[in-house]
């Protein structure tokens, strides 16, 4: 599994993989994804409202601007609480990491 961004191609260091981050939400599904920086997510980025992340995504099929004018107001507050929460909890365990269980098996091999 590369641990380069899927977006930029640069490496991802597990503080800053989103995959990690989406990991800790109730529904969060990540098998298989590559990895990617937060700042390279923009859609899920934007729910995050601890700086400098929350802006919204410019393109519009995710801004969540135009959910909200859209009349899905009460979607885009669960959503900015669970990745808010998440990502809270994602620096406070900043030292967990997705990939790490099949790198420490492979290298016992
Ligand atoms: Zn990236």
């Amino acid at each position: 599994m590369s641990k380069n961004c899927d977006r930029c191609g640069k490496p991802v260091p597990k503080e800053d993989n989103i995959l990690n981050v989406e990991a800790l939400m109730e529904d969060g599904f990540t098998y298989g994804f590559a990895p990617r920086h937060i700042a390279c997510s923009p859609s899920r980025a934007q729910y995050i409202r601890v700086e400098p992340y929350g802006q919204p995504d410019e393109r519009p099929e995710y801004d969540k601007r135009i959910h909200v004018q859209e009349g899905r107001g009460k979607l885009v507050e669960i959503m900015e609480r669970d990745w808010t929460d998440a990502y809270r909890k994602h620096l406070d365990l900043s030292s967990t990491d997705i990939w790490e269980p099949a790198s420490y098996w492979r290298d016992l091999y």
